[in-house]
């Protein structure tokens, strides 16, 4: 498959997860530093402005409460670091959201742990979040709850949460803001013929043996933890570019290509990437019959799969299971992530869509198919 050219600009992307890491937010230092924030503010707004959906990915709640504490005696232990987060992170959330207030933008906090997004009912639950929140052009604002995680179900580093939540929202690129311009061939501070990479098209053993770590000590993640953001998000489509957050006007710079970066192109669209998870599943968990009607309209019209043209439901699945879709003849036409489970599906059934509320006490969107999360075989 060819690659996909770099967008010049930001209008080509539709969909992007902003990572700020701890030393960014402090610009270096151990506090909160205000003007930084309100300056990202500024050009996270103007995208927002400019049509993206955007996500912020914001670390920096335990510093925050180091800083909020008087810089207590530090301590290992999981207890101390969750009292951190717990103090800070409202405090970072409050500075934030007066910023975003500042250029009209509704801001949302949505803290996660590994399990909300490995755990399939969760999963969908987190993605139905953030696309009523992105729907109606708020910018949640995402840090990992650490006041309450545990070590088993914790992510541990935001670098891998941003990548996470890029696959979640389907994101088409995610940029990671971080202390340094990007990857080097070695470690700048003590190898004079150093060099930035300007791109990265495949992650291999020789990529992760350039990440040398952070240098900040301030944050959790360092180029490694970055480097497996990036092979992990390029694999569902999501192109990534780790920047500076030092460096002046950095996120527009960084899509505009007007400051030293290193991008990792992905060479699929998220689109693409679901498709070919669907097309390439040798199971589905059920299957629909259609009928006739419905059928022409799903093939050659190009339309969403209704529950008013759904005969018989086959199986027993969970919402946002892989369902086959088989016309009269029982051949499967199509496969697509149904929006109802396999019981709700069999009370509506047949119905209209604007009856579904009315039968359920609830509604999941009028299709069971969208067309977007449908491919025809
Ligand atoms: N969740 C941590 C915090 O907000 C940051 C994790 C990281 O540095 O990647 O303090």
């Amino acid at each position: 498959m060819a690659h996909r050219p770099l967008p010049p600009g930001s209008q080509a992307w539709r969909r992007i997860v902003v990572k700020v890491g701890t030393s960014t937010l402090t610009a270096g230092t151990d506090a909160l530093n205000p003007p930084r924030m309100l300056d990202l503010v500024r050009q996270l707004a103007a995208l927002r402005a400019s049509g993206l959906d955007v996500v912020l990915v914001s670390s920096g709640a335990q510093q925050a409460g180091r800083e909020r504490l008087g810089f207590p005696q530090e301590s290992k232990t999981i207890p101390f670091k969750q009292m951190l987060a717990a103090v800070g992170q409202g405090r970072i959330m409050h500075l934030w959201e007066q910023y975003f207030e500042l250029y009209d933008v509704i801001v949302a906090q949505v803290l996660l742990t590994r399990q909300d997004v490995e755990d399939r009912h969760r999963y969908l639950t987190v993605r139905d979040t953030f696309e009523g929140l992105l729907q109606h052009g708020i910018v949640p604002i995402v840090n990992e709850n650490d006041a309450v995680a545990t070590d088993e179900i914790k992510v541990g580093e935001n670098d891998s949460l941003s990548a996470m939540v890029a696959n979640v929202i389907e994101a088409d690129l995610l940029v990671l803001l971080t202390d340094t311009d990007g990857l080097y061939t070695a470690d700048p501070h003590v190898d004079a013929d150093a060099h930035l990479l300007e791109c990265v098209e495949h992650i291999d053993a020789g990529v992760y043996g350039l990440a040398t770590g952070s240098r900040s000590g301030l944050g959790t993640g360092g180029m490694y933890t970055k480097i497996v953001a990036a092979e992990m998000a390029m694999r569902s489509g999501t192109s990534v570019v780790i920047a500076s957050g030092n460096r002046e006007n950095a996120l527009a710079g960084a899509l505009e290509r007007t400051v030293p970066a290193t991008w990792f192109p992905a060479r699929i669209t998220p689109d693409e990437g679901r498709k070919r998870w669907m097309l390439a599943q040798a199971h589905t968990a059920g299957s629909v019959w259609v009928d006739d009607g419905a059928c022409q309209a799903v093939v050659h019209g190009g339309k969403s799969l209704l529950p008013v043209g759904i005969v018989e439901v086959q199986g027993t699945f969970e919402r946002g299971a892989l369902v086959s879709v088989r016309d009269s003849s029982g051949r499967e036409v199509a496969r697509g992530l149904g929006n109802y489970d396999s019981a709700d599906l069999r009370r509506i059934l047949g119905q209209r869509s604007c009856d579904i509320a009315d039968i359920l006490g609830f509604d999941y969107g009028p299709e069971f198919l969208h067309r977007d999360k449908m491919v025809l075989l």
